[in-house]
């Protein structure tokens, strides 16, 4: 049963536009309740253009911190008074502790979540083993760029419909990534050992984003940051040719648990929340 809030209530949340169908209250408030911890986490949405004066009236720790979403990602880690490498290096901040003496404190989860995501969904998936096809050139890109070269790709194709974007994040990357064009990406997939989608290119249901799954190895994995579907339409194309895939839902749990344990000071129950999350998936389309 729930604990009821009380005086020690200890607060933390997400902040996004939009925030409302946000699926992180379901993850965090389903581990609160699961360890009988006296917390709550809400979602705010502060007006696009307010981002920064909404997290300075946090210092001090009104509230112990904050998951941040698009659009405010940049912001974040651009008022922290303290940022992990992991945060400096994807240029953007998921997480925002705010400490008693008024720090704020940022860091980046993405790229931790995104290969617990492969652990727990493309078990004995290596990626020091081949190189990453990442489609698309913003944060989430970005985080996955940093994610896999730290944990020993030998090479990186971004694969960016805008060129300066792409060519900005390999600067960024340093020697092992590539850019490469839409049109040009035929070389690169036919050598990826993983494809993974960074656009928001399938939400809602439509067409997945222009891969073609037929020139992958039958040993590469694919996996979409989109999780609305949960099952995308890339990730069954590519599920039907035989590949394993590894789904959006996977990274944003992935992402929060070390969020969770940030905020609350112990890491998460080990319970099954993904059935809990997909109900209200479920409920809100
Ligand atoms: P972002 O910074 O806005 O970047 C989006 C990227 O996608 C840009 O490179 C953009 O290209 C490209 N793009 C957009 N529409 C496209 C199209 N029709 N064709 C080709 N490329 C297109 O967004 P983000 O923060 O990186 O997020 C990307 C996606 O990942 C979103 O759907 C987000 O919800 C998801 N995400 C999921 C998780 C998770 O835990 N599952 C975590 C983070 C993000 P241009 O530069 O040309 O516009």
């Amino acid at each position: 049963m729930k604990p009821a809030l009380s005086g020690a209530t200890v607060v933390a949340g997400v902040a996004g536009s939009p925030v409302r169908h946000s699926l992180s209250p379901a993850i965090h408030n389903t581990w609160l309740e699961a360890a009988g911890l006296d917390g709550v986490y809400v979602a705010f949405a502060p007006p696009a253009d307010r981002f920064a004066a909404f997290a300075e009236g946090l210092r001090g720790g009104a509230i112990r911190g904050l998951n941040v979403t698009a659009p405010f990602k940049e912001a974040a880690l651009a008022l922290a008074d303290q940022a992990s490498p992991t945060a400096r290096a994807a240029g953007s901040a998921n997480l925002l502790v705010f400490q008693a003496d008024g720090a704020i404190v940022a860091d980046s989860t993405d790229g931790v979540g995104l290969l617990e995501a492969f652990a727990s969904q493309a078990p004995g998936f290596d990626p020091a083993a081949g190189p990453a096809v990442i489609l698309g050139a913003g944060g989430a890109a970005r985080a996955a760029a940093f994610a896999f070269l730290a944990a020993g790709a030998p090479r990186v194709d971004v694969v960016a419909r805008t060129l300066q974007r792409g060519e900005a994040l390999v600067a960024a990357l340093g020697g092992k990534a590539r850019s490469v064009g839409q049109a040009d990406a035929e070389g690169p997939l036919r050598d990826a050992q993983v494809v993974i989608n960074a656009t928001p290119v399938g939400l809602g249901g439509a067409p997945g984003p222009d891969a073609s799954l037929h020139l992958l190895d039958p040993g590469c994995v694919v996996m979409d940051m989109v999780y609305r579907p949960l099952r995308t339409v890339f990730l069954e194309a590519a599920a039907s040719r035989g590949l394993r895939t590894v789904d959006g839902l996977a990274m944003l749990v992935g992402q929060a648990r070390p969020s969770f344990a940030r905020f609350f000071g112990r890491p998460p129950p080990a319970i099954d929340v993904r059935a809990r999350v997909l109900a209200a998936l479920e409920t809100d389309g």
